[in-house]
């Protein structure tokens, strides 16, 4: 009798243990299967964040707070690369020496997606002072333009659903709560823009990064400071635009955290505006894991500095919530 319940015990534990042990493996499974996105700016490494939550290993090859338009990937980034299942890029040439490593590591059957080219048609496309027409390569910068934003997060969704059906409802969902939070902040912004003074909708920025988004929210661009080589503008064209901005009487001019310019200062000093080095477009405020450390809280927060120093009032951003919509997951690859 006893050694019949010795067996029984030792039967039960045998079950139990093979069970734990499979439900071990299907996790494991789980966690190989899960395809690799490689993104670059973190504007987009977030939308795909919001997209795809913890369903994908998503890492943006472009370390925050690095120049995105003079960045050149490492030779070791070459094994990054090589690792993606999908590889997505703005595109519009932003990031051209990285999609000439991802296409010359790409594993087989691994893609390379660009999001730029399928927003806009090319009729649309800005060409101006930091990126002029005769270089070839147009402005690049979309995603500070929150309706291009929606549709890259589309765009990622769909892409997405392809390569890796099995989330695909996952995707769908993320997305309907991304494009809310989206929505809600365009429509704060064009509540917002509303307050500031027509003349004061003027925007000279040291960097070029602001066309989509004036043209969507009637802004006027009436300059950038920085050439099409990056490096400082012509003393000629210093003095030109002191004149302007004295003239215009533009209340301010702004510089960006990534690009510290000492001529954008000297500029607004002389044409007595103040001088705003607060902007960004590809760096994310706060630390991956704060609610605004994403898209929608970069947007929030340079729209806040911009609106408040041209006169107008920052009231309805303070609604968005800026907050990942499935949780912090993807690595931006910051240095601290
Ligand atoms: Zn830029």
């Amino acid at each position: 009798m006893r050694t019949k319940w010795i067996w029984l015990l030792a039967l039960c534990c045998l079950g139990f243990s093979a069970s734990c042990g499979k439900d071990q493996a299907t996790d494991q499974l789980a966690t190989i299967k899960k395809i690799k996105v490689v993104t670059t700016v973190a504007p987009i490494t977030s939308i795909v964040e919001n997209v795809v939550g913890d369903k994908v290993e998503v890492v943006g090859i472009i370390p925050e707070g690095v120049n995105s338009h003079t960045f050149e990937p490492i030779p070791s980034d070459s094994k990054l690369l090589a690792s993606a299942d999908l590889i997505i890029l703005n595109g519009l040439d932003l990031e051209t020496p990285t999609l000439k490593l991802a296409r010359a590591n790409l594993k087989p059957g691994a893609s390379i997606y660009t999001l730029g080219n399928k927003t806009v048609k090319e009729t649309e496309y800005i060409y101006d002072f930091s990126f002029p027409k005769e270089q070839g390569h147009p402005n690049p910068h979309l995603w500070l333009n929150p309706e291009y934003a929606m549709r890259y997060a589309t765009l990622v969704r769909d892409e997405l659903a392809q390569v890796d059906p099995k989330n695909g409802t996952a995707y769908q969902e993320n997305t309907a709560k991304f494009l809310k939070n989206l929505e809600s902040l365009d429509q704060a912004i064009k509540d917002g823009s509303g307050t500031i003074p027509p003349q004061n909708k003027r925007l000279l920025t040291y960097h070029d990064s602001w066309p989509y988004f004036a043209r969507r929210y009637g802004f006027q661009v009436i300059g950038a400071v920085q050439p099409s080589d990056f490096a400082d503008p012509s003393p000629k064209e210093v003095a030109r635009l002191i004149d302007q901005i004295r003239k215009e009487k533009v209340p301010a001019v702004f510089g960006s955290e990534v690009f510290p310019s000492p001529v954008l200062e000297q500029i607004a000093r002389e044409g007595k505006s103040r001088y705003i080095d607060k902007l960004r477009d590809d760096e994310l405020p706060g630390k991956p894991g704060d609610s605004r450390h994403s898209y929608v809280g970069m947007m929030v927060e340079n729209i806040t500095i911009m609106f408040e120093a041209l006169g107008g009032s920052a009231e309805a951003l303070k609604k968005v919530d800026t907050a990942p919509v499935v949780g912090a997951h993807a690595d931006y690859r910051r240095k601290d």
